[in-house]
């Protein structure tokens, strides 16, 4: 008899809990599972803009893939998606292909950048281990030019375009940062910049506007200069030109404005908005009974607010394990789940010691927010890896 094939694209948040819980509830030959995905390491995205600013080590944010599952139960291909062709139940990777009967997308997201001219060419991203290496490299390499030429303060000027959790996540570290790099290179802290440029009418959009103002705040005083309200509507090699005509001569500018689902996921065929197919509540792309997609690849609308849910790790690492139960329960001929959102809350950091969050209705600000993030890092990391990994590459201080 024919044993069901699974594919499962992406190792991120969704796909590596998707392959657990497979790994866990399939019998022994009830189907065989593959797991695909880029690089053999899963990385942890909300980690990144720590070795991007440089105040952690890259080795803290990723783990390999094969240490986190069982290889008896779920064969790893560490390969590049090309092409997903639904209509063939088929996937081109760029050393082969892979035929299905049951598919999970969890490709994650990409940079957005609306078409803006200069910023795919001129900008940097904080996306992936290699992408926050090169920002890191880059940064340091500012402050080593400027000693050779100090005539080129744009070196020490620093652009973050997006003032959003990642744009203000990564300028809390950059900041933490630059006392270091100055010291370092004996540079004056005064002659440093960063800038973080929002086009809304207050960062951090749609969140609590106290716990806005006290980011805010807690930002400016490390040395953050925020200009609100204020597009980015080009980026050239010397820099940003803003809506307001204005320009910033920059060596560096990272772009945080915004995310999109995977292209991948459009050339499919899959009726989508910016790389997001809104799901059904099994997590399955409508008219496609055996494609269910997950996490930064997925939307679902809020019904309380009739608005999408944002992309997060939380929604992704609750959605992974659903679609994998619905996938046994396909196989078993059996009723399958119906996905709801637990929200958990959404917690921030800020830089050492300090960040925002809110809980139910409890907002937190300073330590206990910062403690509580590192919690929440660490929690992954046990889901994940168990206690060693916790152990291993967790941040307790
Ligand atoms: P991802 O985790 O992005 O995983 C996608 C996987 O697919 C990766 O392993 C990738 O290598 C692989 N892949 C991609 N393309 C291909 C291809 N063509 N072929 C093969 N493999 C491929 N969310 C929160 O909830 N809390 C936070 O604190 C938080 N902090 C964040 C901080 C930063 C700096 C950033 C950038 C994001 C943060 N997010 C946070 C958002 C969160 O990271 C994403 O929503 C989450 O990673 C989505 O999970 P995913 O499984 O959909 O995709
Ligand atoms: P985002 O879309 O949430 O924020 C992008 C910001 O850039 C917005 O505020 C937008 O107004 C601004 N922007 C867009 N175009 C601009 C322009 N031309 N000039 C200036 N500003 C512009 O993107 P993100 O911050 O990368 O977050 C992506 C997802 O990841 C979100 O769902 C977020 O909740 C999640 N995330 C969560 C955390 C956390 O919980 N700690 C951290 C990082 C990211």
């Amino acid at each position: 008899s024919h044993i069901p094939k699974v594919v499962i694209l992406g190792a991120g948040y969704g796909g590596l809990m998707a392959a657990k819980r497979l790994q866990k509830e399939l019998n022994y030959n009830e189907a065989d599972v593959t797991l695909v995905s880029k690089h053999e390491y899963h990385y942890f995205t909300t980690h990144l803009h720590m070795p991007a600013a440089g105040t952690d080590k890259l080795e803290n944010s990723y783990v390999e893939i094969t240490k986190l599952i069982d290889e008896f139960k779920i064969d790893f291909v560490k390969s590049t998606v090309q092409e997903i062709r639904p209509e063939e139940k088929k996937v081109v990777l760029e050393d082969g292909a892979l035929s299905y009967d049951y598919l999970i997308i969890g490709l994650g997201g990409e940079p957005e950048t609306f078409g803006i001219p200069g910023l795919a060419e001129h900008a940097m991203t904080i996306r992936s281990i290699n992408s926050v290496k090169a920002i890191r490299e880059h940064i340091e390499e500012q402050f080593k030019l400027f000693k050779q030429d100090q005539t080129r303060v744009d070196r020490l000027t620093f652009v973050v375009g997006g003032a959003g959790f990642t744009g203000i996540e990564f300028v809390g570290e950059l900041a933490d940062r630059i006392p270091e790099l100055c010291r370092e290179h004996n540079i004056d802290r005064s002659l440093v910049k960063i800038y973080n440029i929002e086009a809304a009418p207050t960062a951090l959009p749609g969140f609590d506007p106290k716990l806005v103002d006290y980011a805010m705040k807690v930002l400016q005083d490390k040395g953050v200069t925020f200009k609100i309200a204020t597009a980015i509507k080009e980026c050239t090699p010397e820099g940003v030109l803003l809506a307001t005509e204005e320009e910033i001569k920059s060596a560096t500018v990272v772009w945080t404005g915004g995310v999109r689902g995977n292209r991948l996921i459009e050339q499919a065929g899959f009726e989508a908005m910016r790389g997001r197919v809104k799901v059904d509540e099994h997590l399955r792309a409508p008219g496609h009974d055996n494609v269910f997609i997950i996490g930064d690849n997925s939307l679902m609308i809020n019904t309380a607010i009739d608005r999408p849910y944002p992309p997060t790790a939380q929604m992704a690492m609750q959605q992974g394990p659903v679609a994998a139960s619905n996938i046994v329960a396909s196989i078993r001929k059996q009723p399958l789940k119906t996905f709801t959102f637990q929200n958990k809350g959404t917690v921030a950091s800020l830089g050492k010691g300090q960040a925002i969050g809110v809980v139910g209705n409890t907002k937190l600000t300073g330590f206990m927010a910062a403690q509580l993030k590192k919690v929440i890092d660490i929690r992954w990391l046990f889901i994940i890896g168990g206690i060693s990994l916790a152990l291993r590459k967790g941040k307790f201080f």
